[in-house]
Order: C-alpha cells, then sequence, then structure tokens
C-alpha cells in the first residue's frame, strides 16, 4: 500500500487529522455511537486497532477505548497546545488517531481518545 496514493483518495479533512495531526469537532463522528460487534481499522492502512468490546462511553464526544490491539498503535510524546499529552498513532503507517489518557476505566485506566475520521468500522461476520 502507497500511503501517497491513498493520502489522495482521503478528503482535505480525513487528511488534515490523519497526517497533520488535527481533531475532529466532537460529537460529529459517525463511529462515535457504533455500538455493533467488529473491528476499528486504520482509515490509511486498514490495520485493525481496536476490538468493540473495548470501547466505552467516555461522554467526551469522541469514540474512547480501554485498550488497543497489542502492537497496533504507537505512543508519542505530544507538547503542543502547551499540554503534555500522549498521541497515539498507527504502529503500521504512522498516521494520526488521536490521545491516550490516564482517567480511564477501571479496567485499564486508560482512555483512548480516538478521531472517528481517522478509523473504518467492519462488523464482524455471524
Ligand atoms: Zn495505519
Amino acid at each position: 500500500m502507497n500511503i501517497e496514493d491513498r493520502k489522495k483518495e482521503l478528503t482535505p479533512e480525513e487528511n488534515h487529522v490523519l497526517f497533520n495531526g488535527g481533531t475532529e469537532a466532537p460529537f460529529t463522528g459517525e463511529l462515535l455511537n457504533e455500538h455493533r460487534v467488529g473491528m476499528f481499522s486504520c482509515k490509511v492502512c486498514g490495520t485493525p486497532l481496536f476490538a468493540s468490546d473495548t470501547k466505552f462511553e467516555s461522554g467526551s464526544g469522541w469514540p474512547s477505548f480501554d485498550q488497543a490491539l497489542p502492537g497496533a498503535t504507537e505512543n508519542i510524546e505530544d507538547n503542543s497546545l502547551g499540554m503534555l499529552r500522549t498521541e497515539v498513532r498507527c504502529a503500521t503507517c504512522h498516521a494520526h488517531l488521536g490521545h491516550v489518557f490516564d482517567d480511564g476505566p477501571a479496567t485499564t485506566g486508560k482512555r483512548y481518545c480516538m478521531n472517528s475520521i481517522c478509523m473504518e468500522f467492519k462488523e464482524e461476520e455471524k
């Protein structure tokens, strides 16, 4: 998969969030209220990132998960906007996905705050 070719297929908004570290407006993402059983994957390279059973309602307005699939994401220190945050990227193609915070549910204590626009959902086949 050639990332430069994939970029041309994506919308300007998708490119902005995925490759410039942008953030979609809260409560706008189409995956925010996705409750089917399945897999959330990277919109650029298709790598599975989050299983539906790790998704929870955080109230933030962005799809939230308490853990990523092992090895699927990479964490990068982010000092932008005057805050120390941990950026989450796709470990395969390094596209920006969102941030991870330490105020998640008791299961893991983590809150992966993801941009819906950076992911695709595929329902598990019955
Ligand atoms: Zn990717």
